[in-house]
């Protein structure tokens, strides 16, 4: 058995980034890019107002004039080519283009009008309230590297500098497939000893998160002809996931006819709780993942190293869930000789965190899992510990970071002092 760093070095390091595609703008949200972007144009274009108000020469601020004549009107969108001359005031809009010749702007707020003269009352510093052409970003600027993840914030900024089109890794496709002749899907009569296939679901739900297309290859009953059948038809694809059979029982194929079909074994085995009889394995680029059978058990492999690999099919640089020390409100349960993933519901607790277990940690028990937003990590032989020892919590989808730390409102809570 190796450790969880060692398996998660194995499978990180035998990823292969996939090839670039150009795909429109709104496409790219969620995904990585795949080459550092430069921007083709500048932001703002022009020099322009940030406040609605008056235009007026900084200069003559400076020397006390506090009287101007309004000469013109620009609201956002027009443009106007004659200079102001001494005196001389713009009535101008938040966003429109400074005219020639001011270049400070007096907010509305701070002025007053007596018929055509504009008062200023409070003058501003020279050049102030005026947002200078390229201050954010300058022609030729790196706005990502690569392997940036595009967010809802990104593709604006994209969207800001006329990038109609990125380029990003291809998305990668993940055949999923369920072993064991014990399973029917849902809505099919059940059979004596039969169960439901739940694990073609969750694979499902967690490839499309990380960013794959999954594709469902059903169920291999366990024959050894039927799981070379479909694990063949498996292995065309990116990232290839099979569930069940790989453990000692008389019936697990699944390393058999990985052998057969010619994937290279890179571990079997992983010193983890639950977790431990995970078989990865290379053929070609293609990434093969036998997970065990049981649902968390195939659940907490896919977050622990199918997910990291998907992100880094996709050039993902962010391949880890954020992870958070928070104190146990129970006592903490010792541990034997692998590292064990507790299910767990992380709290807000002042500052910090804490977290509760969601009850029963059998690795068939996949009502803990829905319950849960964290994983809590116990390491090897810990020795077990009272109420508020601290361990580290890997968030999951949906975690209490999402949720505001106080009930309701937006406002950020009063901080202690
Ligand atoms: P295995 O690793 O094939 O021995 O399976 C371990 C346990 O997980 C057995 O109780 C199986 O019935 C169960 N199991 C295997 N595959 C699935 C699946 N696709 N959905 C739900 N349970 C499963
Ligand atoms: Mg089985």
């Amino acid at each position: 058995m190796i450790s969880i760093h060692e398996a998660l070095d194995a499978v990180i390091g035998a990823v292969r980034p996939l090839p670039a595609e150009e795909v429109p703008l709104l496409e790219a949200l969620g995904r990585a890019t795949a080459a550092a972007i430069v921007s083709p144009e500048a932001v703002p274009s022009f020099d322009n107002s940030a406040m609605d108000g008056f235009a007026v020469r900084g200069a003559e601020l400076v020397a006390g004039r506090r009287e101007f004549r309004v000469v013109v009107d620009i609201p956002a969108g027009s443009w106007v080519t004659d200079e102001l001359g001494a005196g001389e005031a713009a009535r101008i809009m938040t966003g429109a283009p400074l005219p020639p010749g001011v270049d400070t702007v007096v907010q509305v707020e701070h002025t007053g009008q007596h018929g055509e003269t504009l008062v200023v009352m409070e003058s501003p510093e020279p050049g102030a309230n005026v947002r200078r052409a390229a201050e954010d970003i300058a022609v030729g600027d790196v706005l990502f590297p690569r392997g940036a993840r595009l967010g809802p914030a990104e593709i604006g900024l994209l969207a800001s500098v006329s990038c109609e089109r990125v380029a990003v890794a291809r998305r990668p496709r993940v055949a999923i497939l369920a072993t064991g002749s014990e399973l029917r899907l849902p809505g099919q009569p059940l059979g004596p000893g039969q169960i439901r296939n739940s694990n073609s679901f969750t694979a499902y739900g967690q490839v499309l998160a990380a960013g794959g297309e999954p594709v469902l290859l059903g169920i291999a009953r366990d024959d050894l002809d039927e799981t070379r059948r479909l694990l063949a038809e498996a292995l065309e694809h990116d990232v290839v996931i099979t569930s069940g059979g790989v453990s000692v029982g008389e019936y697990d194929f699944v390393k058999q006819v990985q052998d057969e079909l010619g994937v290279r074994r890179r571990f079997w085995g992983v010193a983890t709780k639950p977790g431990k009889p995970l078989a990865f394995g290379t053929r070609g680029d293609t990434l093969v993942f036998g997970v065990p059978g049981n649902p968390v058990a195939a659940m907490v492999s896919f977050e622990m190293y199918v997910r990291p690999a998907l992100l880094a099919l996709q050039g993902r640089s962010d391949l880890h869930r954020p992870y958070v020390f928070a104190a146990a409100e129970e006592p903490v349960r010792r541990s034997r000789d692998r590292t064990e993933a507790r299910r767990c519901r992380l709290l807000h607790r002042g500052r910090g965190w804490g977290f509760t277990t969601t009850g029963p940690q059998g690795s068939g028990i996949l009502r803990s899992m829905a319950m849960a937003d964290g994983l809590a990590f116990v390491p090897p032989g810990y020795p077990g510990a009272e109420a508020g020892a601290e361990l580290l919590v890997m968030m999951l989808e949906g975690s209490a970071a999402e949720r505001p730390p106080f009930p309701g409102g937006p406002a950020a809570p009063a901080v202690a002092p």
